[in-house]
């Protein structure tokens, strides 16, 4: 039997992307996988419902065969088939992000060997995680760059606690991704805000975009409240889309009980300045997503802003499947990455 590629889940960021770009890996390389100390040094460590979803989406495209699928679980052994394309339907079954789920999937399908229809229900505005606008934004079409079509749509929102959120994704794959080389971003063509609200006063949306139009410039009409009535609970979410002529950038903020407005916006403010102030066309979160699908295409590259934890880890986690290098070169208050 072919060995496993052993990882140490608590190794780097140490969180569940660690486990999710080793599923993401190895699905696509068909290498099997033993992942230990999963989420060690987290609060709740082990899968919880969100990383056991992904476990599972992972399993179910690849026919793998696993052991440790559970929730806590530390260990997690995975030996994958060959991936198949297909109508697949995925649910957190809490507020746990779907979005993150696909981000597991993704890759593959994006290789399979047809397209594929996926429904995913969880959370889809979530802290620490992509939400949809994000997706549809900035990441979808950095992809479509690289060949394969994304169509998204959001059927309806979820914010934690009460999740119930859902989106579908149609996706058209290819036969091998193309490298892709973003090293500028070109002149900045538009900047807009949007809060959206679900189940919660308008007043906090304009309290919001009122920081972000006095912090940022943005003018009225840039600046929007989006009331989202088909959410199951309460939710907010503070948008910030930054178009260039190369590039898009989206940072978002979701709202959180005992924070005020203002500082909601003062925080994406805050990111949003530091990104413009820079010459890079790729932003801190849109840099780790990016890395696996640029080193599964092994061409290409690109500039962001100083590496997060979160891409240093995914750069670790690549190492150990692609014997493709990864150059990593400082170039003033930026950093390039190459893949070929
Ligand atoms: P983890 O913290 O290990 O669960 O990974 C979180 C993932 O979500 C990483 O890929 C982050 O880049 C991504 N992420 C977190 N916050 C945001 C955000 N505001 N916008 C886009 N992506 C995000």
């Amino acid at each position: 039997m072919v060995r496993p590629i052993m990882i140490d889940g608590s190794q780097g960021e140490g969180g569940g992307q660690i486990l999710r770009s080793s599923l993401a890996l190895s699905i696509v390389t068909g290498e099997p996988l033993t992942i230990e100390n999963i989420r060690a040094g987290r609060k709740k460590p082990g899968l919880l419902r969100q990383h056991l979803t992904a476990v599972k989406a992972a399993a179910r495209i690849s026919n793998a065969h696993v052991e440790g699928d559970a929730i806590s679980s530390m260990e997690l052994s995975f030996h994958p088939q060959a991936v198949q394309s297909g109508t697949y339907h995925f649910a957190v079954g809490t507020a746990g992000s779907a979005i993150l789920v696909l981000q597991t999937i993704l890759p593959a399908l994006m290789l399979a060997d047809g397209p594929s229809e996926l429904t995913l229900e969880g959370g889809t505005h979530n802290p620490w995680a992509p939400p949809f606008e994000f997706l549809t934004r900035a990441f979808a079409p950095t992809i479509e760059r690289m060949g394969p079509r994304l169509h998204l749509e959001l059927v309806k929102p979820g914010f934690y606690p009460a999740g119930g959120g859902r989106f579908t994704v149609r996706i058209e794959p290819v036969a091998e991704l193309k490298g892709l080389t973003l090293l500028t971003r070109g002149q900045e063509t538009r900047r807009s805000a949007e809060a959206l609200l679900a189940h919660l006063p308008e007043k906090i949306g304009e309290r919001e975009l009122d920081v972000l139009k006095r912090r940022l410039s943005l003018p009225a009409d840039a600046a929007t409240c989006r009331v989202l009535s088909n959410s199951v609970g309460p939710g907010n979410a503070l948008v910030l889309t930054l178009e260039f002529e190369r590039a898009v950038e989206v940072v978002s903020t979701i709202g959180r009980k005992g924070v005020s407005a203002e500082k909601v916006a003062s925080e994406t403010a805050d990111v949003a300045e530091a990104f413009l102030a820079s010459e890079a066309p790729v932003g801190v979160h849109l840099a780790d997503q990016l890395l696996l699908p640029m080193a599964i295409a092994g061409g290409g590259a690109f500039r962001t802003l100083a590496l997060s934890e979160h891409a240093r880890t995914n750069i670790d986690v690549i190492k150990r499947f692609l014997d493709r290098p990864i150059r990593v070169q400082e170039e003033g208050a930026t950093v390039v990455l190459r893949f070929d």
